[in-house]
């Protein structure tokens, strides 16, 4: 059974005169016990909103969250519910030492009051992900920890509460590159330990492939496909995955076959606006395979077997074929 769901949200934002920039459409997302899904998109995409959404940070304009099944209230939500955010210099008080930080969530949540069970607690959640020996970290202030330690300490708080989902928004990806690995590792180990879903948000498709189980992929606002990681990577049903994919550095590959998609100069352009977005498939601008359908009607869900499904109107028209033989390398 899914723990969090969001379905059919939208979220729009109001902007000047009468505009509306529509962040997010027709998301339609489950998290599972014990399971990682990797929301997967370029900036703007659309997946730290739908984060915040489903983070309960944003009411949706349209559809529903739901937790345990039911709609998602106000009361009690942070307890089952946490986000880790991108900066985790921004993410603990300067003026507190990790001590304070980590009692703090546990008082709130927990009500603990005896101090020496607080302690015992404190120093099992450091040790927990890592920060050992804890009585080392315990007394630090932010400032006196790398940016991993920090964001090693802002994973124990959200810990602290004992959440059933974790929502990291590119919990990566301002860590140095030489450690990144080991918070992806810390991340899958508590997904084993503790039966956490886990929504990894990221730009990188390198480290959603090393750590999920699942891959969405975000389009201009719209998850434009989805499914079991090891599918989605071998056979991309969507263009745009597809060259997401090929624009990832990829170690069996030299730099120069590699697609540039996200380059500003690259002939495939920008990311559209999302206050005029383009009707139809909001891919239809940059798309290398698009047809005259594309641009006026919205492609429907394609189930392509075993979780795989894409919305792209080449499966409708009997076109899969040449997305799978074509290479669109730069
Ligand atoms: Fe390209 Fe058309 Fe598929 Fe959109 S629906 S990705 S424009 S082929």
């Amino acid at each position: 059974e899914p723990v969090l769901e969001a379905r059919d949200v939208a979220k729009h934002f109001p902007v000047g005169r009468r505009g509306v920039v529509r962040a997010v459409e027709d998301a339609t997302l489950a998290l599972l016990p014990g399971r990682i899904v990797a929301l997967v998109g370029e900036s703007g995409s659309g997946k730290t909103t739908l984060a915040r959404v489903l983070a309960r940070f944003y009411p949706p304009t349209s559809g529903e969250v739901l937790l345990h099944g039911r709609p998602a209230g106000r009361r009690g939500y942070h307890g089952d519910v946490q986000l880790i955010f991108q900066d985790p210099f921004g993410s603990l008080n300067p003026l507190h030492r990790v001590r304070y930080n980590l009692e703090r969530a546990l008082r709130l949540h927990h009500r603990t009051r005896d101090r020496a069970e607080l302690e015992r607690q404190v120093l099992e959640l450091l040790e927990r992900v890592s920060l050992s020996p804890a009585a080392d970290f315990v007394d630090k202030f932010p400032h006196e920890l790398s940016g991993g330690q920090r964001q090693r300490v802002v994973i124990a708080r959200a810990l602290a509460v004992r959440p059933k989902v974790l929502l990291g928004d590119e919990p990566i990806s301002m860590l140095d590159v030489s450690i990144r690995l080991d918070m992806l590792n810390l991340l899958a180990r508590l997904r084993d330990e503790d039966g956490l879903a886990l929504l990894y948000i990221t730009h990188d498709i390198a480290s959603a492939r090393y750590l999920c189980d699942d891959i969405v992929v975000m389009y201009a606002g719209r998850m434009i496909e989805g499914g079991p990681k090891e599918e989605v990577i071998a056979r991309p049903r969507h263009p745009y995955t597809k060259l997401l994919i090929e624009s990832s550095p990829d170690p069996g590959r030299g730099e120069d076959d590699r697609a540039v998609l996200f380059d500003g100069a690259d002939e495939l352009g920008e990311p559209p606006s999302l206050v005029s977005p383009p009707a139809g498939c909001r891919f239809h601008p940059r798309c290398p395979f698009a047809m005259p359908e594309c641009e006026p009607s919205p492609p429907p869900r394609t189930d392509l077997g075993g979780g795989h499904w894409a919305h792209c109107w080449l499966h409708q028209k009997g076109r899969a074929g040449e997305l799978e033989s074509t290479t669109h390398a730069a």
